[in-house]
């Protein structure tokens, strides 16, 4: 049987990318999946492409930037599927500025989806989650460059800086109701959250990887599933970047 056989996750912005990859990978191993994100049409197709291969899934609009949204999606997870055992953090948007081109309003922005969204998030499935105790567990999606120093994208540094000091917080918090909370630091993967790059953007964002390649989704799907499956039960707080050794250098 699958590795998260019994488990009901809700994964934010699982319409697209790694939130997609995790989405499919999590309904493979057995879990039953609410997707929520704002791109309703790509949502669906990845709730067709769950089904179509006899996994159970389901799509919700979600705004991460609204409480109240949330709240609705985890009273919709439990609805459809009976419980909430598995939280996934993974919604956000990037967009580059230095602290002398990053604008108040993109500030605001950037803040508003990648930490108010995971505190909001954790707030909402908090007590459900609470509810399915032991076996439970939130996996946040930070970034590399919530750890490391970078002079282009101050407001997505600091959002994802800031992912990772809650998700500490928040492993402590409640690990007395059993339920776990881990961080990922991905380094650069293939998804559309970059953008059109150059082939000489390409070629330096390659040159600066260890391994000389560019991760694929499934990458960080394959961490986010043992992270949030029971062969993971004593590990709490932790932190895991999957980068190509890039963070070692
Ligand atoms: P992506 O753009 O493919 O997917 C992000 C998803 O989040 C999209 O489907 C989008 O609609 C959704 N989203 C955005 N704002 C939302 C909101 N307000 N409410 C609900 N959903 C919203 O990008 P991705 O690369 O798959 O990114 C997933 C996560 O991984 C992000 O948090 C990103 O910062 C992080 N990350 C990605 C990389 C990378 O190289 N791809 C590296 C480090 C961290």
């Amino acid at each position: 049987s699958g590795r998260l056989e019994g488990k009901v996750a809700l994964i934010s912005g699982g319409a697209s990318g790694l939130g997609e990859a995790q989405a499919v990978l999590y309904a493979r191993e057995g879990a039953k999946v609410l997707i929520g994100d704002l791109q309703e049409a790509l949502g669906a197709a990845v709730v067709a492409k769950i089904t179509d291969a006899c996994g159970e899934a389901a799509f919700t609009r979600l705004d991460v930037t609204d409480l109240g949204s949330w709240q609705a999606a985890v009273a919709l997870t439990v609805a459809t599927f009976g419980k909430l055992t598995t939280l996934v953090n993974n919604a956000g948007i990037f967009h580059p500025g230095g602290i002398q081109a990053e604008t108040p309003q993109g500030w605001d922005r950037m803040v508003a989806v990648n930490q108010t969204g995971v505190f909001y998030g954790m707030k909402a499935g908090a007590p459900e989650l609470a509810k399915a105790g032991k076996g439970a567990a939130i996996v946040n999606i930070s970034s590399l460059y919530g750890l490391i120093g970078s002079p282009d994208a101050i407001s997505y540094h600091a959002s994802k800086a800031a992912v990772r000091v809650m998700g500490k917080g928040a492993a402590l918090e409640f690990v007395k109701q059993g339920v776990r909370v881990n961080t990922i630091f991905p380094g650069q993967i293939r998804t559309p959250i970059l953008g059109d790059i150059t082939p000489e953007q390409d070629a330096a964002i390659k040159a600066s990887i260890p391994m000389g390649e560019v991760g694929d989704p499934m990458d960080i799907a394959h961490a986010s599933l043992f992270l949030a499956s029971d062969e993971a039960r004593y590990i709490t707080g932790a932190e895991l970047w999957v980068d190509g050794g890039w963070y070692a250098g």
